[in-house]
């Protein structure tokens, strides 16, 4: 059985906790290989290994670190493909999905070769009689990113590419469930000339995370993941003195206006709630339908589309759905259609039984529908985190928005309808971090930010772009004066003069 190891100060450390976790081929539901599970002689060992590395890396010239990013995005295009695969038969999504998920992770590095126009400070000169002032954006330190199993590139990417171009030196935890991506990333950051010890890859679970976010030279954490340990790992760093960003989990409301063209709408429903078997942050897995009529209408297109979605094994082209992650994430799924059967929602396409013939150990699911779906079940509102979409039918646009907004999660939404005013309002006041106007999944691009509002994200900066480049970087301003007179002593605070 392949063993895994961590890739620390540029080169592979094998793992010496004794402690492994499985990896799976979802497609095969076989173990593929075992990832090392780091222990805290490690975390420390990792952490000394950064901090060694941090004061050539930051006072290393921008216009430097430019070009490693710019040699490194240039490489992650390179081996665009390779990353994908990796992606696809760890996670288990389809291959051009996949692809789509590495595109825009290497979109951040490509936004982070910009770093010597982005890390500018200010200048106000001779904002008192002689005296000029300016700022500067210092990097941090050693900071510490923890990634979850649905996206093994681009989370990884979202972190490690604002942090080392800003100047930091980072510990990447990706999942121990889809590993593979980060380590073959960290090597061709070497290949692009960054030096030893500014990337390295922990692999780890619980313990490794716990000892990352208590470490006395950790200085900055950021975290995607489900919200209650988001909530938990924010908790823990700023209580130990840290910045901390944690992404949480989400459940995503789609409205649809009665005047939505609703072929359209079922499209993007089709991808945007089964697409990577809804192991996605942005996936839309409820469906708010205006007026009955319109729910009766949706319904009847979507019946057929989800009856025939075409599920396979990840790395066959041309499918929708590939299998889920783990078999346990599987059962989860599987818990929650049986509580919405029981709650009472209506199940009009039931995916349980779903198997792929000849790959029947494989963690297959098919898509299942919910209609009639109420706020008060607890399917509705717990994240389900797989291939199910459920349809709340609301009376009309107010009623709509107020079961968006007192959803306990606010990561993403989307309104498809053809009246601008509506969706004008709609965007000013639903409360979520990420709007799409006749736009399923809006991911925000590399130069805007990625963020959730309310239990989908805790602290302040969103990931990547201009909120990246803050969470990364510290203030330092400068108050100067070169007298050419001699200076009073002055026991006042000093004011324009
Ligand atoms: P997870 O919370 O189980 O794991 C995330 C990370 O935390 C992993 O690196 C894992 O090793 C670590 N971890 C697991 N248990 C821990 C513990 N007890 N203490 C400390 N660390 C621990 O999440 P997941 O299952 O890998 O990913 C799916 C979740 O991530 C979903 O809830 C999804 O919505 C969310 N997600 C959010 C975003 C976002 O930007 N908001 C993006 C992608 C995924």
């Amino acid at each position: 059985m392949e063993k895994y190891f961590h890739f620390i100060g540029g080169e592979k450390q094998v793992g010496k906790s004794g402690r492994f976790g499985d990896i799976f081929n979802p497609s095969q539901g076989n173990v593929s290989a075992q990832v090392p599970l780091a222990n805290s002689d490690e975390v420390n060992f990792a952490v000394q290994c950064a901090k060694d590395a941090f004061p050539a890396w930051s006072s290393t010239s921008v216009v430097k670190r430019s070009r490693v990013m710019a040699k490194f995005t240039q490489l992650l295009y390179q081996h665009h493909d390779e990353l994908a695969q990796l992606v696809s038969q760890e996670h288990g999504k389809t291959i051009e999905d996949a692809k789509g998920s590495v595109q825009r992770g290497i979109e951040v590095a490509e936004f982070a070769m910009g770093i010597p126009h982005l890390q500018k400070g200010e200048f106000s000169d001779n904002v008192a009689s002689g005296i000029d002032i300016y700022s500067m954006r210092k990097p941090l330190g050693v900071v510490v990113g923890i990634t979850p199993f649905n996206f093994p590139a681009m989370i990884p990417l979202w972190m490690a590419a604002m942090a080392v171009a800003t100047g930091n030196v980072i510990i990447l935890k990706p999942s121990e469930k889809t590993p593979s991506c980060s380590l073959r990333m960290a090597e061709l950051f070497i290949e692009a000339g960054g030096p030893s010890g500014v990337l390295n890859i922990l692999h780890g679970d619980r313990e490794a995370v716990e000892s990352l976010i208590s470490h006395p030279d950790v200085k900055a954490v950021s975290f995607v993941g489900s919200t209650a340990i988001a909530k938990s790992v924010y908790q823990t760093s700023t209580a130990n003195g840290k910045r901390c960003q944690a992404m949480g989990g989400a459940k995503n409301h789609m409205l649809v206006l009665p005047d939505a063209d609703l072929d359209n709408v079922a499209n993007a429903l089709m991808g945007a709630a089964y697409g990577s078997a809804g192991e996605r942050c942005m996936a839309i897995s409820v469906a708010v339908a205006i007026g009955d009529d319109v729910a009766d209408r949706l319904v009847d297109k979507l019946t057929p589309m989800v009856k025939g979605l075409k599920i396979g094994t990840s790395l066959q082209t041309g499918l929708e759905m590939g299998p889920l992650v783990t078999v346990e994430h599987r059962q989860k799924v599987i818990n929650y259609i049986d509580l919405g059967v029981k709650e009472g929602a209506e199940l009009v396409v039931d995916g349980r039984d779903f198997k792929l013939k000849g790959h029947e150990d494989g963690f297959f699911l098919g898509g299942t529908l919910f209609d009639r779906v109420k706020v008060d079940m607890k399917s509705y509102q717990d994240e389900i985190f797989g291939p199910v979409l459920q349809i709340i039918r609301a009376k009309d646009f107010e009623e709509a928005l107020k079961i968006v907004n007192d959803h306990e999660y606010g990561n993403g939404t989307s309104i498809f309808t053809q009246n601008g005013a509506t969706a004008r309002y709609f965007a000013d006041n639903v409360e979520a971090g990420m709007v799409g106007i006749n736009v399923p999944i809006p991911v925000p691009m590399a130069f805007y930010s990625f963020g959730g509002w309310k239990a989908s994200a805790f602290g302040d900066h969103n990931q990547y772009g201009l909120e990246g480049l803050r969470f990364y970087t510290k203030v330092k301003t400068v108050t100067t004066r070169w007298p050419t007179e001699n200076l009073d002593a002055d026991f006042s605070i000093p004011t324009l003069k």
